[in-house]
């Protein structure tokens, strides 16, 4: 797949990540998954809409997609985030066999209140997957993913910070 198509379909990410709100204290964050060129599933954080912890972008993409096809595996999908999936979205990832996983913004790019703790990591978690067919790469508009989100040295008042 081209870097142009993954960039048509993180801006689909984008827009779907702020259709409720930009505001960086509600972490929004947007999902796409892609199966053979077409989305199968946009999906933002409902976190806060659905009063559920696991509402990630990811989870409920994830879960979308799976309705849509009638098939809890997603062979050969292309999962899309603006944001590098924290742990859990990771290891769903993972389970849910897409075939690749791109996001926009790194940990590194935005403010640790994303991120449930402080070392496992995205990519060691895909490295050590007993999975062969799985690919990730970060980075694709990461200054516009970034700019989504608080960044690294930015002070978001503690209330929003979500992870502690
Ligand atoms: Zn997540």
């Amino acid at each position: 797949m081209s870097s142009l198509e993954d960039e048509r379909f993180m801006r689909e990410a984008m827009r779907v990540a702020t259709e409720r709100s930009a505001d960086p204290s509600v972490s929004p964050i947007g999902c796409v998954i892609v199966k053979d060129g077409q989305i199968i599933a946009t999906e933002r954080n409902r976190v806060e809409d659905d009063h559920d912890p696991t509402a990630h972008a990811e989870i409920t993409a994830i879960r979308a997609a799976g309705a849509k096809l009638q098939d809890p595996e997603l062979r050969g999908a292309v999962l899309y985030s603006t944001l590098q999936p924290c742990g859990m979205c990771t290891m769903a990832s993972i389970w849910s066999k897409v075939g690749r996983v791109v996001f926009g913004a790194g940990r590194e790019d935005v403010h640790r209140m994303y991120f449930e703790d402080r070392h496992i990591d995205t990519m060691q978690f895909i490295e050590d997957a007993y999975r062969h067919d799985l690919t990730i790469e970060g980075g694709v508009l990461r200054a516009e993913c970034a700019a989504l989100y608080y960044g690294p040295h930015d002070h978001p008042p503690l209330e929003e910070q979500g992870n502690l």
